[in-house]
């Protein structure tokens, strides 16, 4: 998506050759009209796929989600990051490892918001191991539901996320690929 590959090489920071910071547009102060179009590439992309709903991971992944539900007509649901286990039946959770806090968090959707029959489409930030996407697509297939596709606003194609999600079979589709960040240099792979 060209205009988020060029506002990523005007404003990201390669903070190092891990980690790409993108605060002044996505992430702390975030640019509605660029997260608009952005929910308009991952609905065109994704619109005859019948998606009843779109889901993200708290708290980053909310805008970009919240802009395709929009465009797809869908409800949007946003799985919870718990410090600690729910000692209920009411939710479905599993032990995700987070990539720039290094802890882990439990991963938490409730059984009300999801259904067997649901297609759902995952919505993430960034891709870096794909702890977060294979957690949440694991979550919807312990409901029985299918996940239809993974959409990432930003994949870091140098880190194992990307393999690993294609590994599992799921159809991801990414709006910029990094091919590195060595040396505060910003290199997309195509
Ligand atoms: P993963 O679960 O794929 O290892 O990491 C993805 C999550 O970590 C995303 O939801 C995102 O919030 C965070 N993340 C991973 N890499 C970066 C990065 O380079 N910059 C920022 N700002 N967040 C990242």
């Amino acid at each position: 998506m060209y205009l988020l590959k060029n506002r990523i090489l005007t404003d990201g920071k390669a903070i190092n050759s891990e980690i790409l910071k993108v605060d002044s547009f996505i992430n702390h102060q975030i640019d509605s009209n660029l997260m608009k179009e952005i929910g308009k590439e991952f609905a065109s992309h994704f619109r005859d796929k019948n998606i009843s709903r779109v889901m993200t991971i708290e708290s980053s992944g909310i805008a970009p989600a919240l802009m395709t539900s929009l465009e797809l007509n869908v409800p949007l649901v946003v799985l919870k990051k718990q410090t600690s286990k729910i000692l209920n039946d009411d939710f479905y959770q599993t032990n995700v490892i987070s990539f720039t806090k290094n802890t882990t968090y439990n991963l938490t959707l409730s059984k009300k918001y999801i259904k067997p029959d649901d297609h759902v489409l995952i919505i993430d930030d960034f891709l870096a191991n794909g702890e977060a996407a294979s957690g949440a697509a694991k979550l919807i297939e312990e409901a029985g539901a299918k996940v239809i596709g993974i959409g990432i606003v930003i994949e870091k194609s140098f880190q194992p996320g990307r393999e690993k999600l294609d590994n599992l079979g799921f159809d991801v589709y990414s709006l910029a690929r990094i091919k590195s960040l060595s040396e505060g240099k910003i290199e997309f792979l195509d």
